[in-house]
C-alpha cells in the first residue's frame, strides 16, 4: 500500500489516478443512468481527485481506528460506528479495545459487560447482540480470527455490508467502495446522478462506485476517506459549502460544469 496511516496515499497525480481508475467502466455505468455527457463528467471528476486527496491530508478526521490496519480493530470500530457519531465512538474506542482486544475476549464476556461498554453509544440492545453474535461466529467457525471474505463478514446479520466492506478496504487493502448516505450524496451531486432511495441496496450504484475507486490500496483508502469526510464536513445535506470544496470545478450540483451538446 502506498502512503501511510491514517489516510493512505494522498499525493497522487492525475496520471496515477487515471491509471488506477476504470474510466471506461465508469462512463458506461453513468451512461446507463441516462446522465448527459458521462465522459466529460467522469474526466472532470478525475482531474479534481488530486485536490480532493490534498484536502483530505489537511482536513481529514484522524480517528484512532484510522491508525490501524488490524482487521479486528477496524471491523469492531465499524460495528460501534453504526448509526453513531465518530466522536462518540472515539470516546470509548480505546477502552473497548483494552477490554476486547480479540474476538475471543468478546466471546467470553457477558452481555452485561458488553452492554456497559457500549451504553453511551445508544442502540444498546442491538449493538450488544451484534457484538455477541460476532464473537460467537468468529470463535466457533474461524478459530477466533476475523474472516477474510466479504461473505463471511456479512454473516452476522446485524453487522451489514458496509462494515464488511470497510474491513476489507481499510484493513486488507481491497479496492472497494463504501456506499452510505454521505458517500452517495457527494457522488450523486458531482455527477448529477439521481440516486435511488436506498443506494446501498442498488447494484447499479455499487457498480459505478466500484469503477471510480482507484485500484491501488493506498489510493483506494484515501479516496474513500476523502469522499466520506467531504460528505460529513463540506457536502452536507443542507447548505453544502461549495465555495471551499475541492470538487467544485467538476460538480454538476454546484453548477460549474459547462455541458453543451
Ligand atoms: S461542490 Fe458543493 S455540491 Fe459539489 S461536491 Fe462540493 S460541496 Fe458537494
Amino acid at each position: 500500500m502506498k502512503g501511510g496511516l491514517p489516510f493512505g496515499y494522498t499525493s497522487a497525480s492525475v496520471a496515477e489516478i487515471r491509471e488506477n481508475i476504470d474510466t471506461e467502466a465508469a462512463v458506461v455505468c453513468l451512461k446507463d443512468t441516462a446522465v448527459d455527457h458521462p465522459r466529460v463528467l467522469i474526466e472532470a471528476f478525475i482531474e479534481c481527485i488530486p485536490d480532493l486527496l490534498s484536502w483530505l491530508e489537511t482536513n481529514g478526521r484522524d480517528y484512532p481506528w484510522r491508525q490501524t490496519t488490524d482487521p479486528w480493530k477496524v471491523y469492531s470500530a465499524e460495528i460501534l460506528l453504526q448509526r453513531t457519531r465518530g466522536d462518540a465512538v472515539a470516546d470509548i474506542y480505546d477502552d473497548f479495545q483494552d477490554h476486547f482486544p480479540t474476538p475471543r475476549d468478546l466471546y467470553e464476556a457477558s452481555e452485561e459487560e458488553i452492554r456497559e461498554m457500549v451504553h453511551s453509544l445508544g442502540f444498546v440492545n442491538h449493538r450488544t447482540r451484534t457484538l455477541k453474535e460476532i464473537g460467537e461466529l468468529f470463535v466457533e467457525e474461524h478459530a477466533g480470527k476475523v474472516p477474510d471474505s466479504l461473505d463471511e463478514l456479512t454473516r452476522p446479520w446485524r453487522a451489514g455490508t458496509y462494515s464488511a466492506r470497510a474491513c476489507q478496504l481499510f484493513a486488507r487493502g481491497e479496492p472497494l467502495a463504501l456506499v452510505d448516505a454521505n458517500y452517495s450524496r457527494v457522488i450523486g451531486r458531482v455527477l448529477g446522478y439521481q440516486m435511488p432511495d436506498q443506494p446501498h441496496k442498488s447494484d447499479d450504484v455499487y457498480e459505478l462506485m466500484e469503477a471510480l475507486v482507484p485500484k491501488e490500496p493506498g489510493l483506494a483508502r484515501a479516496f474513500n476517506f476523502a469522499i466520506l469526510d467531504l460528505g460529513a464536513l463540506i457536502c452536507t445535506p443542507q447548505n453544502p459549502r461549495c465555495e471551499t470544496c475541492p470538487l467544485q470545478n467538476a460538480c454538476v450540483y454546484a453548477g460549474k460544469q459547462q455541458l453543451t451538446d
